[in-house]
């Protein structure tokens, strides 16, 4: 197809993680959003070696939504592969960005050495990422040539997360390329032509969530390509979640045992300790030793206290009036393994929070191995368990289980709590999608694609989309081009 603007979708389509599309303007300026890694069963599957569909050279930029490793994760590849332009997303997703690819070295490497080929790539292709790499706040708009501008919108869903809204400005301006202008001077028409908007969205927050701001609006675009990760269904009540978060400590006190909490290391695990230190400055829960076994999460949890200023409003009068939200009494957080030795040694009853999130490697394994077989403990999962992962197991109630290859008891509680998720549901995609359209209410929306879901959940969201809505929704195909109005 030769005739421009147009939009193809690389991967990230069928699946939830991958995430990487590629935007035609013209046949000069061409944007990738997303450069993600493909995961599954495994941190990193072979498809993430195949080389890229399009021709590297010929990309002006590439722009990222956040810093989660799907949306990231083959950003070092790209480079490798011969990617010299900008790299563009909010100081925040930056910064998240170096702890996840830096600590994704480490277990591509593992991985790699287990079936004897060479890793993905190592620490010195992670470090010609980051000369390219440039910052672009939320709400200032960005001219990227004279054909395109970009305007970056808050997502809520993990710090720096932003919806980036791509405008075709029809080659109708004359300003310098790079420079930013006001909002208002991209918006309505040019010439007399009505400039496309492209909304990408990236992941969307579940909002309201405790530390983040809402979801913004999707505002008056021609287009969306949203995620559709639960597209099919509704998470459990958010109301309840601090108090079901609260009853699983309690019962862990009461029976002297250690509650485990397989956390991932970015967003999750401040929401946690937001949450415990709010409990344990109020008096909810009795003073207990918590500890945070993860020096990646130590590190985004130093990030999220430079970016105090985009908490939702509450948080930060919190902040405001004294309360440092990430530390509180008892609270420990362990960066070397020694320091690790200092958890076994606590008495319980005890909270230990460690990565990965799905306990597939990272220091909660060990803990793992150690507390299950003891029915005075908990484990607590928090986030979606993907297939054949330890904490799948869990969830699905398996009595026994392998780890570094010996058989482990479960005689230990699982609970689960999903109210944490940092993805929005069913209902509220629909909803997100209904505030589409200019103050006056009335949208130019033309059609939405789902993308970012397993087929059956980017499938249902899209006919949701069409039947709720009237809004034109459908699920693109790996590779397929759309060539937009
Ligand atoms: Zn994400």
């Amino acid at each position: 197809m030769n005739s421009f603007p147009k939009i193809t979708f690389c991967t990230g389509v069928g699946t939830v993680t991958g995430a990487n599309f590629l935007l035609e303007v013209s046949s000069k300026t061409k944007i990738l959003i997303d450069c993600g890694m493909v995961q599954g069963e495994k941190f990193a599957t072979a498809e993430n070696r195949e080389p890229f569909s399009y021709d590297i050279s010929s990309i002006t930029a590439l722009f990222i939504t956040h810093a989660h490793l799907d949306h990231v994760g083959r950003i070092p590849k790209l480079v490798k592969d011969g990617y010299k332009g900008p790299i563009y997303s909010t100081p925040e997703t930056q910064a998240l960005a170096e702890v996840v690819l830096n600590d994704a070295v480490n277990i591509l490497k593992e991985e790699a050495d287990r079936e004897g080929v060479s890793p993905l790539y190592d620490a010195s292709d992670v470090q010609q990422v980051f000369p390219l790499w440039k910052t672009v706040n939320y709400h200032e708009p960005f001219k990227l040539n004279d054909e395109v501008s970009i305007y970056l919108k808050d997502a809520g869903h993990i710090l720096g997360s932003a919806m980036i809204e791509v405008t075709l400005l029809n080659g109708a301006t004359g300003a310098d390329s790079g420079s930013p202008l006001a909002h208002s001077a991209l918006t309505g028409t040019t010439s007399g032509r009505s400039q496309t908007k492209i909304l990408f969205t990236g992941d969307l927050g579940n909002s309201p969530a405790p530390l983040l701001r809402d979801t913004e609006a999707v505002g008056d675009v021609d287009y969306l390509v949203m995620e559709s990760v639960y597209g099919d269904r509704n998470h459990e009540d958010r109301e309840g979640r601090t108090n079901k978060f609260k009853q699983v400590i309690e019962r862990t006190i009461a029976r002297g045992g250690t509650l485990i909490i397989p956390a991932f290391a970015i967003d999750r695990t401040q929401v946690l300790l937001y949450e415990l230190n709010n409990m344990v400055e109020k008096g909810v829960i009795p003073s207990i030793p918590i500890f945070v076994d993860s020096p990646m999460a130590i590190k985004a949890t130093d990030i999220y206290k430079t970016g105090e200023h985009l908490f939702n409003n509450f948080v930060q009068a919190q902040i405001r009036a004294g309360d440092d939200i990430f530390k509180f009494p008892r609270l420990k957080y362990t960066v070397s393994q020694n320091q690790s030795q200092e958890i076994d040694n606590a008495k319980p009853p005890k909270i230990i929070l460690a990565g990965s999130g799905m306990s597939v490697g990272g220091r909660v394994v060990g803990h793992e191995e150690q507390y299950l077989p003891d029915g005075r403990n908990t484990v607590l999962l928090v986030g979606y368990q993907t297939t054949g992962s330890l904490g799948r197991q869990l969830v699905d109630g398996l009595k026994k289980v392998h780890i570094h290859r010996k058989t482990i008891k479960v005689k230990a509680h699982i609970e689960t709590l999903f109210g944490y998720s940092a993805h929005k549901d069913g209902d509220h995609l629909v909803q997100f999608v209904s505030t589409a359209g200019d103050e006056k209410g009335k949208g130019r929306l033309k059609k939405v694609f789902t993308v970012m879901g397993e087929p059956g959940a980017s499938m249902h969201l899209a006919q949701r989309i069409n039947d709720e809505l009237g809004v034109k929704a459908l699920v693109p195909n790996r590779g397929e081009i759309y060539r937009l109005e």
